[in-house]
């Protein structure tokens, strides 16, 4: 029976992000070619009803085992990089095999963390994946494994799944899994079917993942977290039961339904969101927070209480309470040292301090993003 809560928020998704983990796309450490066959087809089908797919899919480390003749997943980064270099063509090999069934042109797109911080490559990335889409093309990503080392690895595909629905402002964002949901209380407890935006859920999130994965529950909830803070909703549910999708976009109850917090988000914003690496942050005092949080205010020097880092005008910052707890991100007007000169200051002493003035606001309010109220 169809929800009507569910449908509310399903109807109407006109652009999907649906993630694919490593555990539903392999076995016994090999891809798992009849499940790519079944999501290809399912995916075909849902593309049939007017959406339109983007696939985040992971598997390329699995994929790369065998040849490379490793039993387990590899702990050195470099394993990790040479297995996700064999296994990334044998992955889109595989998903193209099943999509040409449906008729379906499949493209790939490797991404990093560098390539979403730099607000051209962001664009860029954007334009490319909304092209395929307009093409008709199904888009597979996944993270440039071979390149990404520690300090530009986005981490964990769910993440990237995330990224990638603020990235092409998407409406929805499936994640697909070997677990049925978000079960209450950790592993054994009933599946949640619905939580609620200001729900909080870390009591039900069991630690561990599954042997070929990366990431786990809490990094699902934590991409549903970041999409739902943008205004969209997202799904954790179980790809490898027969019909997931069909079943899940028409409403009925299968996985767990996180609903947005707040109204869709600015492209502005959302790229803010996304920017994974902020190059310092701004300490604020409670007033300022307060501020900030409550009244949408802008950040002015007065509430500045300390400056981290060293960055240009124009540089993604946190800005944090005063003991260093961040709660939002947005875009400095100043540099670091100018800012440090002014901070406690009054917008009237700009121009005698600095000897210029450009605008009274550190982080003007169209330029930030709250993510902790
Ligand atoms: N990018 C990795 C792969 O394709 C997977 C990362 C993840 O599953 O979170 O193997």
């Amino acid at each position: 029976m169809p929800e009507p809560l569910r449908q509310r928020y399903l109807d109407p998704a006109r652009v999907v992000v649906v993630k694919i983990g490593s555990a539903v796309l392999t076995r016994d450490g090999r891809l798992h070619r009849p499940a790519l066959a079944r999501l290809g087809a399912e995916i075909a089908e849902l593309r049939r009803t007017g959406r339109r797919v983007i696939i985040v899919s992971s598997g390329a480390v699995a994929s790369g085992l065998q040849p490379l003749g490793l039993s387990s997943m590899p702990k050195a980064i470099v394993d990790k990089q040479a297995a996700a270099a064999v296994g990334q063509q044998i992955l889109m090999a595989a998903w193209a095999e099943a999509f040409r069934k449906e008729r379906v042109a499949v493209a790939q797109v490797l991404l990093t963390a560098d390539d979403l911080d730099h607000r051209t490559r962001y664009l860029n990335a954007r334009h490319t994946l909304q092209n395929l889409l307009h093409h008709g093309v199904v888009p597979i990503v996944n993270e440039n494994d071979s390149v990404s080392y520690d300090e530009i690895k986005m981490g964990d595909n769910d993440h990237l799944s995330a990224l990638v629905t603020l990235l092409v402002s998407a409406d929805l964002l499936i994640m697909l899994t070997v677990v049925d949901g978000l079960r209450r209380g950790g592993l054994d407890g009933p599946v949640i079917p619905l939580v609620a935006a200001d729900d909080e859920v870390s009591t039900h999130v069991a630690r561990g993942k599954s042997a070929t994965g990366i990431g786990g529950m809490a990094t699902k909830v934590a991409a549903a977290a970041l999409v739902g803070r943008s205004g969209v909703p997202a799904i954790i549910a179980p790809g490898t039961r027969k019909g997931v999708l069909r079943t899940l976009i028409s409403g009925e109850e299968v996985g767990t339904l996180f609903e947005p917090r707040t109204r869709r988000l600015d492209p502005r914003r959302r790229w803010l969101a996304t920017a994974t690496r902020a190059r310092g942050s701004l300490l604020v005092d409670d007033g300022a927070r307060r501020a900030l949080v409550e009244r949408k205010a802008s950040l002015l020097p007065a509430g500045i209480v300390r400056v981290e880092g060293r960055f240009a005008s124009g540089a993604v910052v946190r800005i944090c309470d005063a003991a260093g707890e961040p709660f939002a991100r947005g875009l400095v007007s100043y540099a670091s040292d100018e800012i440090d000169r002014v901070r406690g200051c009054k917008g009237a002493e700009l121009p005698q301090i600095l000897g210029y003035r450009y605008v009274d606001e550190i982080v003007h309010r169209n330029d930030m993003v709250i993510e902790k109220s």
